[in-house]
């Protein structure tokens, strides 16, 4: 947020996360984001509900392929939202992950910016990643610990034991 707006960019959050499992770690996030907006001094919208349900229709029968799914389906809805609400383009904070695909998140952003009216502003923030976690911490907010759906969560903290619990290890690994 704070590149962008120092960019010149009128800048306001858009929190659409229905891949980020399970249901407290989603608050948690929620509530992360919120106390950012309210830090830069910027709106954020979210969805109401949560989105399980549409996020696993999506992606069954297709987990070790989910993530241009997962990009394709979030970044869809907040160009939506910027559309609806009048911004001329939007971006993602998924840009600042070394773990991200950007070819993939660029591609999925070209797509929904074409759909509906609004530019996608590509930025590779990967170089400020640190500068993210510092900020981040002296701000006190909540820090994810894995990409966000049930998979990454597997890949984050089960699948180091799969061998001994017979486990199956899934896709792969990131954060954003
Ligand atoms: S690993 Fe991350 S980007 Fe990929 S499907 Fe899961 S939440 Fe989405």
């Amino acid at each position: 947020m704070r590149a962008l707006q120092e960019e010149g960019h009128e800048v306001a959050g858009a929190f659409v996360n229905p891949n980020i499992h399970p249901y407290l770690e989603f608050e948690k996030r929620l509530e992360a984001a919120h106390q950012a907006a309210n830090a830069y001094r910027v709106p954020m919208a979210h969805e109401d509900g949560y989105g399980l349900e549409e996020f696993l229709q999506k992606i069954v029968g297709h987990v070790h392929e989910r993530c241009p799914i997962c990009y394709a389906m979030r970044l869809d809805r907040v160009a939506g939202l910027a559309s609806e609400s009048g911004y001329e383009g939007f971006s993602s904070s998924m840009l600042v992950s070394t773990h991200q695909d950007h070819q993939g998140i660029r591609a999925a952003g070209a797509a929904a910016a074409a759909k509906h009216g609004v530019e996608f502003v590509y930025r590779d923030f990967r170089a400020s990643v640190m500068d993210g976690v510092r900020e981040s911490k002296e701000m006190g907010l909540y820090r994810q610990q894995y990409c966000g759906c049930i998979f990454s969560e597997w890949d984050r903290y089960g699948s180091r034991n799969a061998g001994r619990r017979g486990g199956e290890p899934s896709g792969e690994e990131g954060d954003g």
